[in-house]
């Protein structure tokens, strides 16, 4: 069986002491590889503390077209320079706790995707990019947040790119407004609020994650060597 192996790309744009950045990172790539186990593998493939002027507080970017936002703009593009544009999923670690308020309240992680080539629906390259606070320590909201850029597919029937949860939507209980990005079972790991215990995953969202083009099949790797 191949392995479906994702390279992640970690940056700090913080100031916590590299140690303790080391452990935040390594506790959240053993919750999303165990919460994503049988399905996909995350590698690291880089580490790198921001120098001084890159730190960003997460307090200062409104939760609200966060990758339009100036300061997180030049953050990414400085990265991906940095390690010659290659793809994955670039994972920043910001200062403080929430982002300012826009798209919700008390947001502390955000994530989306880019595309860098595009030839046609079905050839095309794009990276991924995940922005987490300190509040997002200790949760699964790395694991989340990879869930939602490994659901960024091409659409044949709707002609379009799409990220939707294929377990979605999350139904809101009251309003019955439809969400399709998230899931309705509070258990899934796309809840709308990431489960605090085990969240587990359904065959169809494992089966579109394995599809997208971020992913790696194992075996193919190492047959290019
Ligand atoms: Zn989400």
């Amino acid at each position: 069986m191949p392995v479906h192996t994702v390279d992640l790309y970690v940056f700090f744009a913080n100031d916590e002491n590299p140690d303790a950045n080391i452990r935040r990172f390594e506790q959240d790539l053993d919750m999303a590889n165990r919460d994503w186990k049988g399905c996909i593998q995350f590698i690291v493939k880089g580490i790198y503390s921001s120098k001084r002027k890159r730190i960003v507080d997460a307090a200062s970017i409104p939760a609200t077209n966060v990758f339009k936002n100036r300061q997180i703009d030049h953050l990414i593009r400085a990265a991906r320079y940095s390690i010659g544009y290659q793809t994955g999923i670039y994972i920043f670690y910001l200062n403080g706790d929430y982002f300012a308020e826009g798209r919700g309240k008390n947001v502390v992680g955000v994530s989306g995707t880019e595309m860098v080539d595009f030839k046609s629906s079905k050839d095309y390259e794009f990276f991924g990019r995940i922005l987490l606070t300190n509040m997002a320590a200790g949760r699964h909201t790395l694991a989340h947040e990879l869930g939602h850029i490994l659901f960024k597919r091409y659409d044949a029937r709707e002609n379009r790119f799409i990220h939707s949860d294929p377990s979605g939507p999350y139904i809101h209980s009251e309003t019955k407004k439809m969400d399709p990005a998230h899931n309705n079972n509070r258990k899934n790991l796309m809840f709308k609020i990431s489960p605090s215990v085990n969240p587990v995953l359904t065959f169809e969202q494992c089966q579109v994650a394995k599809q997208c083009k971020i992913v790696q099949a194992q075996n193919e790797i190492q047959s290019n060597r």
